[in-house]
């Protein structure tokens, strides 16, 4: 069975093609600056060279267009005919409080994923416009819909809702969602696997530090805290996002700097976190080096950073009354040795014992961090949305061939 997984943004739609006979990727590929000058499709067939096109993609439709041509083509393509592709799985990252799990795409899905514009009007849009795209080009494909805040829903209350008036829940539905679910999932799945723990009677914290950065609280397999809240600001220091911060700061910085909402707003989720503090850049090699060389900047902006997400991990052990593993993932939790070791070095008390030379290991493969004797583990587990996407819309297309 064929899957073609696509991840649609305002501008761009990445894609992945997979064989679910044995999981394997026969196709990656990118469309980048869809709607404007000298768009660019990078498509990377598997043993095969890259092909780098620039034209004009003015739209989604056009751009779906585009990449099954590509992967038909006599030369680039990986397969003989568009009918080969049996369904399509879309990443959307918000699914409110209807969407507990992935589910196939019907009128009434579509209906309130809209309806649901108001809670992620920079990302559920492109999402439809991505699906609207699908159904065009490959009218009779079943389509599924997989969210990145559907793991979360598992969340109780005390967890998930704000310590403000019941009636802006009620009336507007303003709580804790969290995201990138699909990876604290995936994560959480493989570190049992890895721990030779069933899932159920495990308690874990999964870091998933990327550009954008959340932990969550993993207790018995089901997400029992998380980091991001109403939106992906809260939480963590991330690259360009504040994270955690007194709401009381926004209309205090308003009034002193004459702000406007738009202003504040992107102060907050574009010039913050890493960037700020280190006055570098939000990309944490850079960080690290500038470190290493004495910028006691770039030192701050690690320290603050790490120290968070210690806090994180400590109130979420709290949380769940006890702690088996922490597991690290994304871009930086599955490259940065430093921020890891930063991380575990100070977590003595919980019973984690970094080893150093397992930490420094540069690898693709989910491996301990900790020593044998370690009471509670610390792992990386390389995240893989892509491919738990691919298995939801797998389980859920299956039966309709
Ligand atoms: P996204 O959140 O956009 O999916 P990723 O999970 O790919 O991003 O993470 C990207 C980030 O990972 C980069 O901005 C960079 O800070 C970090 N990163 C990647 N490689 C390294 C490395 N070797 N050392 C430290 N940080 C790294």
């Amino acid at each position: 069975m064929i899957i073609l997984v696509m991840n649609a943004g305002s501008s761009s739609l990445k894609y992945q093609l997979y064989n679910m006979e044995n999981e394997s990727v026969l196709a990656v590929g990118r469309v980048e600056r869809i709607g404007m000058d000298a768009s660019i499709l990078v498509h990377e067939p598997a043993g095969k060279q890259e092909v780098n096109e620039v034209s004009e993609i003015l739209d989604h439709n056009t751009a779906v267009r585009k990449l099954i041509d590509m992967l038909i083509h006599k030369e680039h393509g990986v397969l003989a005919s568009m009918k080969e592709i049996n369904a399509v799985g879309h990443r959307v990252v918000h699914g409110g409080e209807s969407f507990k799990q992935s589910t196939l795409v019907t009128d009434d899905v579509k209906k309130e994923i809209r309806r649901l514009f108001d809670l992620a009007p920079l990302h559920n849009p492109p999402a439809m416009m991505g699906i609207a795209a699908v159904e065009y080009n490959l009218p009779e494909v079943p389509q599924v819909v997989v969210f990145d805040t559907a793991f979360h829903q598992s969340m109780p209350q005390e967890s998930f809702l704000y310590a403000i008036p019941m009636v802006l829940y009620r009336r507007h539905k303003i709580r804790r969602y969290g995201f990138h679910g699909t990876s604290h999932d995936y994560v959480s799945k493989h570190a049992a696997a890895k721990l030779g723990m069933p899932l159920e009677e495990l308690k874990l914290v999964t870091c998933h530090i990327g550009n954008g950065a959340s932990c969550a609280a993993i207790l018995n397999g089901k997400s029992f805290d998380t980091s991001m809240g109403l939106t992906p600001l809260e939480g963590l220091m991330m690259g360009t996002r504040s994270g955690d911060l007194d709401p009381a700061i926004v209309p205090f910085t308003m009034n002193k700097e004459e702000l406007t909402l738009n202003e504040v707003n992107s102060m907050l989720n574009k010039h913050s976190g890493l960037q700020a503090i280190s006055g570098i850049g939000s990309d944490m090699r850079e960080i690290v080096e500038a470190m290493d060389e004495g910028d006691k900047q770039a030192k701050l902006a690690f320290d603050m950073y790490t120290y968070r997400l210690r806090k994180y991990i400590g109130a979420y052990a709290a949380g769940m009354n006890g702690l088996d593993a922490v597991v690290f993932t994304a871009g930086v939790g599955e490259n940065s040795a430093a921020v890891r070791k930063a991380v575990c070095e100070n977590l003595t008390f919980l019973g984690i014992e970094l080893d150093e030379a397992r930490n420094a290991i540069h690898s693709k493969e989910a491996r301990y961090i900790t020593t044998d004797d370690s009471r509670v583990k610390a792992l990386v587990v390389p995240t893989n949305e892509e491919l738990l996407i691919a298995r939801d819309t797998y389980q859920l297309t299956k039966d309709e061939r």
